[in-house]
């Protein structure tokens, strides 16, 4: 099996506008085991709006991964039609 290395460019995606649009999920809440459904842009959640309020702060999530910071991965997972 052959084989070579190549370059592979870096490349940036330009600043752009996309519309996205919420979707409504149904799932069990990974805390209060209940079924139940959520509106949410992009990924699925895993946690009600009882246990998880939408408004619920940031600053938590942020603070955790303080701790390991790793390169943002671009997200893919959102649906794009
Ligand atoms: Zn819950």
């Amino acid at each position: 099996m052959a084989t070579k290395t190549i370059d592979v460019r870096e490349y940036t995606v330009r600043a752009h506008k996309r519309q996205i649009h919420t979707r409504i999920f149904h799932f069990v809440c990974k805390e209060c085991n209940q079924a139940t459904k959520r509106e949410t842009f992009g990924p699925r959640p895993l946690y009600c709006e009882s246990c998880r309020p939408p408004q619920a702060p940031k600053k938590s999530v942020q603070e955790s991964r303080k701790l390991k910071p790793h390169a943002m991965t671009y997200k893919s997972d959102i649906d794009l039609d």
